[in-house]
């Protein structure tokens, strides 16, 4: 095995704050349940508010799941598309939500200039590349941005984009100039340590193991002992299994892969061209970024499988070069798989039960902003008592019915996966 595949392209370049393991008995306002970025935006949401008596529990390292090993691309909009939210919940309510992703989007800018968080950000955009040869695939989304959101996706000809994306896949783009890519776990990192400074307490390798309630307050069981709190927040992600039922049964986990490239050189700009982050028009698209020591970070695939890393390199190696035939002889330096948690109506949760218990899940494949909107939302509620949007009420905890809901959702990809081929073969003759 390739010696790198034993860390991720992220782990393998940032420093890792380290914390102590929870044990004995700690007392606190607030108990968060997973150091992701939704569990980590809560605390530095409520710390901003002046709520600093905070634990953080998290099972691994902070950053260990979805949110140290993603793509990196920040912008807007959630899991559930901009069609289906506007849909759901109708004009007025569908822009309120999307704006609080534009003003996550704009609140990460903001804390990693005012904590001097050092995240390799590339503020340069996102582009949409059209995987067909039908301008409808673009214009489409285009006058919905722009009617129903407010927000122009500028288009790019294909002339134009070629220049910048030297392959011969694509039909033109949309640019999101109002989004950017950074390094991931460096940005949870730095979270984790202005959160820390500010006084809340993290503790790593501390699983929950289970929540109860004596005497008015939750105590969250972990190995070595209990934290009592009046405010529990569920944060777990797709990786939390058997510690509370009625979140987890609400989530699908669902695997993505990422790869890396060995350092490229000149020869970057022979394939990328520009430093935006790109994806395409497909249901399950390619997504990458060039780093800025010229490798190509690229993922793409979703699956009910969680694969191994040989296994991942070899699939994303095949569509990075089908994209770009010219990388044909680049190296795969690092390869790694996440775990994406998926509602069924596939928006992100984001609310309280009926125990009590605050939730912040179902972020799916575009979780930056939300998990960082999950963050407002809950210290609003929490130290204000503001209450949770009524469009993100509307979004229940809705069972997804294990094994068969993960059954369900591959037939689904796959299904989407056939159509999306069967066009391309069609329209791009
Ligand atoms: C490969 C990949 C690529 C992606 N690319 C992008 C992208 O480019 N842009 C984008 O916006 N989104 C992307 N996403 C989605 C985004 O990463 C997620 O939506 C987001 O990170 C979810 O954050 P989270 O905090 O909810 O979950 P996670 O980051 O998964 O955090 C959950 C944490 O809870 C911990 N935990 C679990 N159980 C327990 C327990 N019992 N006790 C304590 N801790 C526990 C886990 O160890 C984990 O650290 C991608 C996801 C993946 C997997």
């Amino acid at each position: 095995m390739n010696t790198n595949f034993l860390k991720t392209y992220y782990e393998a370049t940032v420093e890792q704050p380290s914390c102590p393991t929870q044990s004995g008995r700690t007392d606190t306002r607030v108990c968060i349940l997973g150091g992701g970025l939704a569990g980590l935006s809560t605390a530095l949401g409520l710390a901003e508010r002046g709520v600093t008596d905070v634990v953080v529990l998290e099972s691994h390292r902070v950053g260990h799941g979805a949110s140290g090993r993603n793509g990196g691309f920040v912008f807007g909009g959630y899991s559930l598309g901009n069609a289906d939210l506007l849909a759901s919940l109708g004009a007025q309510e569908a822009r309120r939500l999307y704006q609080l992703t534009l003003d996550a989007v704009g609140l990460i800018r903001q804390r990693v200039q005012q904590y001097g968080i050092d995240c390799d950000l590339v503020d340069k955009g996102v582009i949409l590349a059209n995987w067909f040869n039908d301008p409808a695939r673009l214009e489409t989304p285009r006058q919905l941005m722009k009617e129903a959101y407010g927000v122009d996706w500028e288009y790019v000809p294909p002339g134009q984009l070629k220049e910048q994306l030297k392959s011969d896949r694509y039909f033109g783009g949309l640019l999101e100039r109002n989004a950017f890519h950074f390094h991931p776990l460096k940005y949870v990192c730095g979270v984790a340590r202005t959160v820390a400074g500010l006084g809340v307490k993290i503790f790593e390798n501390s699983p929950a193991l289970a929540i109860e309630k004596r005497q008015g307050k939750y105590v969250v069981r972990t190995e070595g002992g209990e934290v009592h709190a009046d405010h529990v927040v569920f944060s777990g992600g797709g990786y939390a299994r058997g510690l509370y039922r009625p979140v987890e049964r609400a989530v699908l986990p669902i695997a993505t892969y990422v790869v890396a490239t060995e350092p490229l050189g000149d020869r970057l700009k022979d394939a990328i061209n520009c430093e935006s982050a790109v994806y395409d028009t497909r249901f399950a698209f390619d997504y990458y970024r060039p780093l800025q020591d010229s490798r190509i970070l690229w993922g793409g695939r979703i699956s009910i499988l969680d694969r191994g890393p040989e296994a991942i390199a070899g699939l994303l190696k095949a569509d990075l070069v089908s994209v770009y035939p010219q990388l044909e002889d680049v190296e795969i330096q690092y390869s790694w798989g996440g775990l994406m948690s998926y509602g069924r109506h596939q928006m992100a949760q984001i609310g309280q039960d009926d125990d009590g218990i605050w939730h912040a899940v179902g972020f799916g494949g575009h979780g930056m902003a939300p998990t960082t909107v999950a963050g407002e939302v809950l210290a609003d509620a929490i130290a204000k008592a503001v209450p949770i949007p009524a469009g993100f009420r509307k979004f229940g905890l809705t069972r997804t019915f294990g094994l068969a809901g993960m059954l369900a959702a591959q037939m689904t990809y796959t299904a989407f996966q056939a159509r999306d081929a069967f066009d391309a073969r069609r329209l791009n003759r």
